[in-house]
């Protein structure tokens, strides 16, 4: 048996969810051999940052039919691969591809799917996963037997560099009847944002406990005065329209990794954590003591942030 991870690509870039579908792959795989599908064209050069994320095997799906995604044609391949590896375990990414064909995927392959998985563990000859519902607040899980499909939720396995060479092997593409009902015409890049809160090495991140926008300047006040920090916020925030779109960590806005998190006023739902959990080091400080985001804190600082961020500020002054 085998575990089969379907990567995820755009434009020739590597999305993350792919490795983190790939340690949630390893994470399962016991002694089974983890095989990475690549789909598009051209895209040979990502086979070894496939492979470094833990694959044994990186098979690539490579045509100029498959040059953007399609779900009738990207399923058709899985399928093909499906039929040829025979995995235990089908996994992707919960991003908005996998949701789109994933289910189709199950249904045709004859396996049970269950889609936006924050755990996976072995259990028995099947596996056992763990999906959140009414946000987070209750923890569900799950037997499935295998084989079976799964889709993984974005931020919650941290990928893993294995740094270990895999076989890449050239899959034959053979679409037989299949063909695509839709056409991606073209892509359209977002407006750039000011700032890149994703490669920041300092987040300062501000939430509800700001309660107004008019509170933000002592909170960029303290982001102007470390270097290398950037401002972000919680969705509340971003729902107030008091910073941009572009700013929101957690589960509908970006996943960030920097050595320091300082969170303040924030209070740790798991959409929030999501995003921001594999932080080196996180700061938090908030009035609650019974805050969640201090179950994830290095460092918790019960107090108020309107006492905290102006000491702050007036001690990086003196720097
Ligand atoms: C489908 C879905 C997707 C979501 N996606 C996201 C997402 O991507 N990102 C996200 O962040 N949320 C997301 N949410 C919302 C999430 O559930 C929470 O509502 C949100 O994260 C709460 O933001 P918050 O911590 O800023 O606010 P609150 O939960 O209201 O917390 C405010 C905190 O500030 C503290 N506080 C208040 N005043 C002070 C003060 N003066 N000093 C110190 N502490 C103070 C309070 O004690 C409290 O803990 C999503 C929800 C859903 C249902």
């Amino acid at each position: 048996m085998a575990i089969l991870v379907v990567c995820e690509q755009r434009q020739g870039e590597l999305k993350e969810t792919s490795l983190e579908a790939m340690a949630a792959a390893v994470s399962v795989a016991g002694g089974e051999k983890v095989h990475a599908l690549l789909i598009g064209s051209g895209i040979e050069g990502l086979a070894q940052a496939v492979a470094r994320g833990g694959a044994d095997e990186v098979v690539i799906a490579d045509s100029p039919e498959l040059t953007c995604y399609t779900y009738d044609l990207y399923r058709a391949v899985v399928l093909k691969a499906v039929g040829d590896i025979s995995p235990s375990v089908v996994i992707a990414g919960h991003t908005s591809q996998g949701m789109d064909f994933f289910p189709g995927l199950a249904a045709s392959a004859g396996m049970p799917m269950l889609s936006d998985c924050v755990k996976l563990s072995r259990s028995g000859d099947g596996i056992e996963a763990a999906r959140q519902l009414y946000g987070g607040k209750i923890e569900v899980r799950y037997a499935l037997p295998v084989p079976c499909v799964l889709t993984v939720r974005q931020g919650a396995f941290s990928s893993v560099m294995a740094g270990k060479e895999a076989e890449v092997r050239k899959m034959q593409v053979d679409l037989g009847s299949a063909s695509a009902r839709t056409e991606v015409t073209g892509y359209e890049t977002p407006p750039k944002e000011d700032v890149d809160i994703e490669k920041a090495k300092i987040v300062v991140s501000v939430g509800r406990g700001i309660e107004k926008k008019e509170n933000l300047p002592v909170f960029e006040e303290l982001v102007s005065s470390i270097d290398g920090a950037v401002l972000a916020a919680s969705r509340p925030v971003i729902d107030n329209g008091w910073l941009p779109k572009g700013r929101q960590v957690g589960v509908s806005g970006k996943t960030v990794r920097p050595k320091l998190y300082l969170a303040l006023g924030i209070s740790g739902a798991i959409q929030h954590l999501s995003g921001m959990s594999g932080s080196e080091f996180v700061v938090a400080v908030n009035r609650d003591k019974d805050a969640p985001i201090f179950k994830v804190a290095d460092i918790g600082v019960v107090e108020d942030i309107f006492k905290i961020v102006p000491a702050l500020v007036n001690e990086m002054k003196k720097r």
